[in-house]
C-alpha cells in the first residue's frame, strides 16, 4: 500500500516520465516499503531527499552510427543515465537489447540505486544501454557498434565520475572493444573506467561468476537463517546467459540438482541435471540457441517452446533472464507445485503481482536488488584493484564476494527486524538502501 505523503511523489514521476512503466514500477515497488523510515524521518520528504531521488542527475541521448558486413550504415540509440552519485561514482552496467529505451534504463538505474548502497560500498547508480541487437550479428559488426557507441560515450564517464560495466547483451567481448576504443580516444591507460574488465587488462578474478555466486551465497544464507541448506535441492534457473551459468555451477557445487534454464526461444528440462559445460559450449562459444542443448544430449531431455519454465515442479525457483518473466499466474503454479524460494537472479524478474502472491503463500522471496548485488560489489572490488594497480587472487576475491553478499543478507535482515517486518526481505532491502542515500543526500546539502 502506498502511503499518502508518497502518493503525491509517484504521481509526480509518473506525470513527469510519462509512458515509461517500468521505471514507474520501480520507484512504486521502492515507495511501498520506506513509508516507515519517512515516519521516522520526516526531512526525508521535507527536504526533497525522495524527490531529487527519483530525478536522474543527468541523462544522456546519443546517435551512434554504425557500418555492418555489407557496408550498409545503421543508427542506433545510445543511453547512460546517471541516477545518483551520492555514495560514489555513477556504477551500473549497459544493456544492448532491442527493448532498451530510456524508461528501461530509468528503471535499472533506479535500482542500482539502493543495490549498490546495500553492498556497503562506495558507488552511487547508473545505468545504460543502446537498442542495438546482437543476435545475429559478426564479431566484426559487434566491434564497430562498441566503438562508435564509446567514442560518444568516452566523454563522459571515468573513473571519478561514471563507470559502466556488462549487463543483458554486453559481456567480455563487448567490454573489451569498449575498452580498447576508449583507451585509444583518451592515449590513456585508465583501467577503473570500466569493469568486467579481461584478466590481462585490468579485469578481477570472479567477477565472471560474481552475480550467479553472489546469488547462490545469498539463496544460502536465507536457508541457513532457517536452519537448512541446498543439499539435495531441485532448483530451477531461468535464462542461459552469465548470471543463469554461474549459478548453476555454484549450485552443482553446493550439491544442488538445477532440472531446466531457458533462454528467449524456450526452455529445456533436464531431470539428471544441467550439463555445464554443454551448455557453455553452446551459448559462449556458438552463441546458439537452447533447442541445441536437448538435440545434442539427447535422452530424456525435453525442449519445450510453448508455455513456462515455471510449470517445471522445483524447491527453489531462480529467475534469471529479465525484468517481468515471472508473473502472478507462474507464481501460483510455483505454490501448488510447492517452491520454497524464489530468488531474484535478474533486475526486477517478479512482476508485483507475483511477489504478493509468493510472499501471501509463505514463500520465502528475495528481491534482485539484494540478491543479485554480487556482480556490481565485485566490480567495485575490481576498481578497488585498478586503484591500487593490483590483481588478488581468485580466492580471496570470492571470499570477500561471499563476505560482502553475507552483509547485504545481514543488512535486509536487520532492518526488516527494524521496522517490525521479520522475514521480509523487500523492506529490508529497501529501506537498507534507502537510508544509506537517504542520509548521504542530507549530509551533502540541496545538490
Ligand atoms: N549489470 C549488473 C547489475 O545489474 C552489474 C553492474 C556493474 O557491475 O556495474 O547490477
Amino acid at each position: 500500500m502506498l502511503d499518502d505523503h508518497l502518493r503525491p511523489v509517484l504521481d509526480d514521476v509518473i506525470a513527469r516520465n510519462r509512458h515509461e512503466p517500468e521505471f514507474h514500477q520501480a520507484a512504486r515497488e521502492v515507495f511501498e516499503s520506506i513509508a516507515p523510515a519517512i515516519k521516522r524521518r520526516p526531512e526525508y520528504l521535507d527536504a526533497g531527499v525522495v524527490q531529487r531521488m527519483c530525478e536522474p542527475e543527468r541523462q544522456l541521448i546519443f546517435r551512434v552510427p554504425w557500418t555492418d558486413d555489407g557496408g550498409r550504415v545503421h543508427v542506433n540509440r545510445g543511453f547512460r543515465v546517471e541516477f545518483n552519485s551520492a555514495l560514489g561514482p555513477y556504477k551500473g552496467g549497459l544493456r544492448f537489447h532491442p527493448s532498451v529505451y530510456l524508461g528501461i534504463v530509468k528503471f535499472l538505474g533506479f535500482e542500482q540505486i539502493f543495490k549498490n548502497a546495500l553492498t556497503g560500498l562506495p558507488i552511487g547508480g547508473g545505468k545504460g544501454g543502446s537498442d542495438f541487437d546482437p543476435k545475429g550479428r559478426s564479431d566484426a559488426e559487434v566491434m564497430r557498434f562498441c566503438q562508435s557507441f564509446m567514442t560518444e560515450l568516452a566523454r563522459h564517464i571515468g573513473e571519478y565520475t561514471d563507470v559502466p560495466a556488462g549487463d543483458i547483451g554486453v559481456g567480455g567481448r563487448e567490454i573489451g572493444y569498449m575498452f580498447g576504443q576508449y583507451k585509444r580516444i583518451t592515449n590513456r591507460y585508465e583501467a577503473g573506467v570500466i569493469t568486467g574488465k579481461g584478466l590481462t587488462w585490468g579485469g578481477s578474478h570472479a567477477r565472471t561468476e560474481a552475480t550467479g555466486y553472489g546469488l547462490i551465497f545469498f539463496v544460502r544464507e536465507m536457508l541457513r537463517a532457517a536452519g537448512q541448506d541446498l543439499d539435495g535441492r531441485r532448483v530451477v534457473v531461468s535464462g542461459s546467459g552469465n548470471v543463469a551459468q554461474y549459478a548453476t555451477e555454484k549450485l552443482q557445487a553446493l550439491g544442488a540438482t538445477v532440472v531446466a534454464v531457458s533462454d528467449s526461444s524456450g526452455y529445456v528440462v533436464d531431470e539428471a541435471g544441467i550439463d555445464l559445460p554443454l551448455l557453455q559450449e553452446i551459448k559462449e562459444v556458438r552463441r546458439g540457441r537452447i533447442s541445441e542443448y536437448a538435440e545434442e544430449r539427447g535422452g530424456s531431455v525435453r525442449f519445450v517452446s510453448e508455455g513456462s519454465i515455471w510449470d517445471v515442479p522445483c524447491d527453489i525457483a531462480l529467475p534469471c533472464a529479465t525484468q517481468n518473466e515471472l508473473d502472478a499466474v507462474a507464481a501460483r503454479r510455483l505454490i501448488t507445485n510447492g517452491t520454497m524460494l524464489v530468488a531474484e537472479g535478474a533486475n526486477m524478474p517478479c512482476t508485483p503481482e507475483a511477489v504478493d502472491a509468493l510472499t501471501e503463500a509463505g514463500v520465502a522471496f528475495a528481491p534482485g536488488k539484494a540478491a543479485n548485488a554480487g556482480g556490481v560489489a565485485t566490480s567495485a572490488l575490481e576498481m578497488q584493484q585498478n586503484a591500487e594497480r593490483d590483481s588478488w587472487s581468485f580466492g580471496y576475491t570470492e571470499q570477500r564476494l561471499e563476505e560482502i553478499m553475507q552483509g547485504v543478507h545481514h543488512r535486509c535482515v536487520v532492518t526488516a527486524d527494524d521496522y517490525d517486518r521479520p522475514g521480509d526481505l523487500v523492506t529490508g532491502a529497501n529501506i537498507s538502501g534507502f537510508i544509506r542515500v537517504a542520509d548521504t543526500m542530507l549530509d551533502l546539502g540541496v545538490i
